[in-house]
């Protein structure tokens, strides 16, 4: 199976714990692990894949229970930072009018250095670009664009996923849409809400979005519809695959689920593109991620309730 490695942030979830009251309100936190890259470096380690997490925690309490959470979950963490900077975090209420209150404390997740030893290993491996925070600045951002530059001159195989967050971006839509682009350019799978789909494309339907998208570069589209399944679209390839039924009670980091259990798939052929040629194959790994991801929405949490390879045969 080849490496897969996720690169960006690593940060605590302070979840308030009176849903329905907003943050002023709010008295009571429970600490989770967050990021989405993290929560997808577990999927694929958690499902037997091999999987790296690049990214940078605060040499600090929270940064060793961050690390700890990824070790646990069998992620090499052996590539990722520790800086005097504090752990990013992110304060998380739902308030009585269903709107998410947030905010956001950014730390050491932008203190990741580029390192270039890294490039050598990218040969047939995939990496993952899940980026949330990335386009915020900081020395994380730098690395990206250069990390992103070595996929490429090393022919891995790249994987994209906006994590469009409204929270961070409210009054430049515009920069994070132009930085997206960039990647969305050059990858061989991009994995989009439906939010994300029509905001970054500006378009207005499903199909549309998806065309102008790969006219962009992309080639796999994914894009997930919770209880719906996942649209699928890639040049000669465009259905909707249908998930399970399930009791959701908490659909946290079911995105992540469905690409890392996507990512962990492909991971397993002799050379990653050959999935760009396959599409019955391609069908069969998203019905599989698919279930991943439904599996995800029946436990609390994002990263406990990721599905084991045994649960998820
Ligand atoms: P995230 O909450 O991690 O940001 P997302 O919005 O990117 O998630 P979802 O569409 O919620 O992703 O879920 C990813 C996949 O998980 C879906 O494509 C679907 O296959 C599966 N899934 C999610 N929710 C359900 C559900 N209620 N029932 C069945 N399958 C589901």
């Amino acid at each position: 199976t080849n490496k897969v490695f996720c690169i960006g942030e690593l940060l605590i979830d302070f979840v308030a714990e009176n849903q329905g009251s907003d943050l002023s309100k709010a008295t009571l936190f429970t600490k989770k692990a967050g990021g989405a890259p993290a929560n997808v470096a577990c999927a694929i380690a958690k499902l037997g894949g091999k999987s790296y997490f690049v990214g940078c925690v605060g040499k600090d309490p929270f940064g060793t229970f961050l690390l700890d959470v990824l070790e646990k979950n069998d992620v090499d963490i052996s590539l990722a930072q520790q800086s005097k900077t504090f752990t990013t975090l992110a304060y998380v209420s739902i308030a009585e009018d269903g709107e998410r209150d947030f905010v956001f404390s950014r730390g050491a997740d932008k203190e990741l250095k580029y390192d270039s030893s890294l490039k050598k290993d990218f040969k047939d491996s995939l990496i993952h670009f899940g980026a949330a925070t990335a386009f915020l600045g900081g020395k994380l951002e730098e690395a990206y664009g250069r990390y992103y530059f070595d996929a490429l001159t090393q022919e891995a195989f790249i994987s994209f996923d906006p994590n469009f967050r409204s929270d961070l971006w409210k009054d430049d839509e515009a920069t994070f849409i132009k930085k997206c682009l960039i990647f969305i350019e050059k990858a061989h799978l991009c994995k989009f809400s439906l939010e994300e789909a029509l905001i970054i494309s500006g378009k207005e339907t499903i199909n549309d979005a998806c065309d102008h998208l790969h006219e962009t570069g992309a080639k796999i589209i994914a894009v997930t519809l919770g209880g719906q399944g996942t649209y699928i679209s890639a040049p000669s390839l465009k259905l909707t695959v249908p998930s399970i039924k399930v009791k959701p009670v908490d659909t946290t980091g079911a995105g992540d689920a469905f690409i890392g259990c996507l990512l962990q798939q492909i991971a397993t052929l002799n050379s990653p593109f050959d999935i760009l040629e396959n599409n019955q194959l391609l069908l069969k790994m998203v019905t599989k991620a698919n279930k991943a991801g439904a599996l995800t929405t029946t436990g609390y949490g994002a990263i406990d309730s990721l599905p084991a390879k045994e649960q998820l045969d």
